[in-house]
C-alpha cells in the first residue's frame, strides 16, 4: 500500500501553523517595538505604539490541542488571525491614530477633566 499524502497532512498543517505563528510573533515584536504607528489611548492618555496581543486564552488553546488536532488548529488559527494592538499601559482596546481628530478631541477632553480635578471641584 502506498502512503497517501493524507498521512502527512497533520504534520504539514502543524508545520505551516507553527511557521505562521512564529512569523506573526516576530512581525508583532518588530512592528510593536519600533515600526508601529504612534497611537493615542483615550482611556489613559498613553501615546505610543501600544502592544500586540493574541485574543483568547493559552489554557483553552492547549486544552483544545489535547482534545484533538482539528479543534486545536481552528482555535490557533483564530487566535493568530485575531491579534490586536492594545494600550501598553491600561490594555484598552481602542487606540486612535495620534494625529486624528477624535484623538485630539479625546486628549483635549482629558486635559480639561484633569484640570478640573486638580483645581478641586
Ligand atoms: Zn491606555
Amino acid at each position: 500500500m502506498m502512503p497517501g499524502y493524507l498521512d502527512y497532512l497533520p504534520l504539514v498543517t502543524l508545520g505551516a501553523l507553527t511557521g505562521c505563528i512564529a512569523f506573526k510573533l516576530v512581525f508583532g515584536l518588530v512592528t510593536g517595538g519600533c515600526l508601529g504607528p504612534v497611537k493615542f489611548c483615550p482611556e489613559c492618555g498613553f501615546e505610543g505604539q501600544g502592544k500586540i496581543v493574541l485574543r483568547g486564552s493559552l489554557r483553552l488553546e492547549i486544552l483544545l490541542w489535547l482534545l484533538g488536532i482539528f479543534p486545536g488548529i481552528a482555535y490557533s488559527v483564530w487566535r493568530v488571525s485575531a491579534t490586536e494592538r492594545v494600550c501598553s499601559r491600561c490594555y484598552h482596546r481602542v487606540l486612535l491614530p495620534v494625529d486624528s481628530l477624535p484623538a485630539q478631541d479625546a486628549r483635549r477632553a482629558r486635559e480639561q477633566r484633569i484640570r478640573r480635578e486638580t483645581q478641586g471641584g
